[in-house]
């Protein structure tokens, strides 16, 4: 379908909205003597189609721009929603790429007093099985070592997990974890530089590096056994 034709699908689906909402209410809750029960079963109905506008109104990319209202309020032409009001849901195709949010960096030089001041975001997504974590914060100050205070740095970070294995990319490192520690406490893993191993150590390791002519990093394949 074209854009231009879902815009149109969607201009009647809310004509037609609008009109049964605008029926229930002149017939049924805006109309005198009409019985408490039935009132009540119409307002319930009337809450239904307000659903239904919600659901109607994710898939509004307000085409026609917005118009401003008494209420000083700008709405969409075409759904009637308020501009800049935070969506509680998020619709996406059932077939084809799907898309949520864009990508933001940390936006700030200064270093804030918690966390929760620098917090930009930190959202996650579990994908047919794969879970992924998004975490963008400015720099803030941290007592997590009791008595010292220490300044964490503006970051980006994404996480994929998959079978056990988790990737964080983040600005200046790319960290790829096959095993956590088991328990909390015990000892960090150890840590160098390939070129510092012995080449008896380093036959342990199943890692592949990829590079090119001039010894460029291009990356690295791990082999994993299954
Ligand atoms: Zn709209």
């Amino acid at each position: 379908m074209t854009e231009e034709m879902e815009k149109d699908r969607l201009k009647r689906e809310f004509k037609r909205l609008f009109e049964s909402m605008d029926f229930v209410c002149d017939n049924y809750l805006n109309k005198e003597g009409v019985p408490r029960k039935e009132q009540k079963r119409f307002a319930d109905i009337y809450q239904q189609l307000g659903q239904v506008w919600e659901f109607l109104a994710l898939q509004c990319k307000h085409w026609d721009g917005h118009k401003k209202t008494r209420e000083k309020k700008e709405v969409c032409r075409i759904c009637g929603t308020v501009k800049g009001v935070e969506e509680t849901h998020i619709l996406l195709p059932a077939k084809g790429p799907k898309k949520i949010g864009k990508a933001v960096s940390p936006n700030s030089v200064n270093t804030f007093p918690t966390k929760k001041e620098a917090w930009i975001i930190k959202d996650s997504i579990r994908f047919h099985g794969a879970l992924m974590d998004v975490d963008v914060h400015n720099s803030y100050k941290s007592n997590l070592f009791k008595e010292h205070e220490i300044n964490i740095a503006a970051e980006r970070n994404v996480t994929l997990k998959e079978r056990g294995v988790e990737c964080t990319i983040g600005k200046h490192r790319i960290d790829l974890d096959l095993e956590k520690p088991k328990r909390r406490g015990s000892k960090p893993p150890y840590g160098n530089f390939a070129f510092e191993l012995r080449k008896k150590d380093l036959k342990h390791f199943p890692v592949i590096f990829k590079f090119d002519d001039d010894f460029r990093f291009l990356g690295l394949t791990i082999l994993v056994r299954s």
